[in-house]
């Protein structure tokens, strides 16, 4: 008989701040309340709508300081047009952006600017409304094949983990019910993606198949060392079954993959543990990414966890150049050739009938 992991410690920040105007919207009262409720010690409803400036001295202490608030907030006017995603999905919105986990590789590193405070935006509703018109108007250029037939896909989770604060939002549980019971203009899917257990929320919701909840997972030596504050991958996987068997479309994102020593039996071992809670009729996507850096996030990395054992070693990688001309660091040609190809034949022989979404 195996034994259920313990839920995980919900987070409760230590100071709540909220705006005039987020105040004022039924989804920023809803998160008013809930965070009175779970006891937050320094709750502030602000006479305006700016935030103090949180960026503090840029010492350690400001620094756990600003993960440890959470802001709500209207978003801004340009957050109302979506930004293509590719390959995660056809268009991304925000339920929230910022974290309050400590993952050492985060991605948000790089791409999130200002103090690393979690916002949750109050006007959810009025986004999710506006939704419509992206329909049928997908641009993802990977992976596409591997999912046409699931319609329009929005990704809820490209600055945030929408199931870290939950608990203190109702967001995703919002988000999939309006994806599950909206008369849309065509076939849509919400996605997300999560480094958390707590789905009991969710698990009765009229989702209709219409959101792939996806757990981020990875070898166990890399979650013990480099994702501090998330729900142990054992927990994650277990929430991976609850949320199938209660009909959900799910996902594995194997991110960020590490050659580390012994990879080979700590990936099987994953692999074989999602294997076990499966239910017979899940419908399972995989996706999978290898970690890779940018000089923008190496510093500010290297500055938010100064002792991380983390490698961002430039001489061990390749460079790559996006569109644009960033700058990434990945690992050479013949590690990414070994590790496609075992993680290929291992998901194929060990999660048959997953779907293997892009390799990156
Ligand atoms: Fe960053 Fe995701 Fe970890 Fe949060 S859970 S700290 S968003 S990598």
């Amino acid at each position: 008989m195996t034994t259920a992991p313990a839920p995980t410690r919900l987070w409760t920040p230590s100071r709540v701040l909220v705006t005039r105007s987020a105040a004022a919207l039924p989804h920023g009262r809803q998160v008013l309340e809930r965070v009175q409720a779970a006891g937050v010690p320094d709750v502030q409803v602000l006479a305006g709508d700016r935030l103090p400036n949180l960026r503090g001295d840029g010492d350690r202490a400001a620094f756990m300081a600003a993960k440890d608030t959470l802001a709500v907030v209207v978003g801004a006017p340009s957050k109302r047009r979506l930004q293509p995603i590719p390959p995660s999905a056809d268009w991304r919105f925000d339920l929230a952006e910022g974290c309050p986990a400590h993952c050492q590789y985060c991605y948000l590193a790089g791409s999130l600017t200002g103090p690393p405070i979690t916002r949750v935006f109050a006007d959810l509703p009025d986004v999710l409304a506006s939704l419509d018109g992206y329909v049928g108007r997908g641009e993802v250029t990977s992976g596409t094949a591997e999912r046409g037939h699931e319609g329009t896909t929005f990704e809820a989770s490209c600055y945030t983990d929408p199931l870290a604060i939950e608990h203190l939002t109702g967001g995703l549980a919002t988000a999939i019910t309006h994806f599950g019971t909206h008369d849309w203009p065509g076939p849509v899917q919400l996605r997300a993606t999560t480094k958390f257990d707590d789905v009991e929320s969710l698990l009765e919701l009229p989702h209709r198949g219409r959101t792939r909840l996806r757990f981020s997972v990875n070898a166990a030596s890399v979650a013990r060392r480099f994702e501090g504050a998330t729900s142990p991958v054992p927990a994650r996987v277990a929430a991976l079954g609850r949320v199938a068997e209660a009909g959900y479309p799910v996902g594995l994102t194997i991110a960020p993959i590490m050659p580390v020593e012994d990879w080979r039996t700590e990936y099987g071992e994953l692999l074989d543990s999602v294997a076990a809670v499966l239910p017979h009729h899940a419908d399972l996507t995989v996706e999978c990414i290898t970690h890779r850096f940018t000089p923008n996030s190496k510093a500010t990395l290297t500055d938010w966890y100064p002792r991380t054992k983390l490698e961002m070693d430039e001489e061990l990688r390749t460079t790559k150049r996006g569109k644009f001309g960033a700058v990434k660091h990945v690992y050479p040609k013949d590690v990414m050739t070994e590790l496609r190809g075992w993680f290929t034949d291992a998901v194929e022989r060990r999660l048959p009938g997953a779907r293997f979404l892009y390799w990156t």
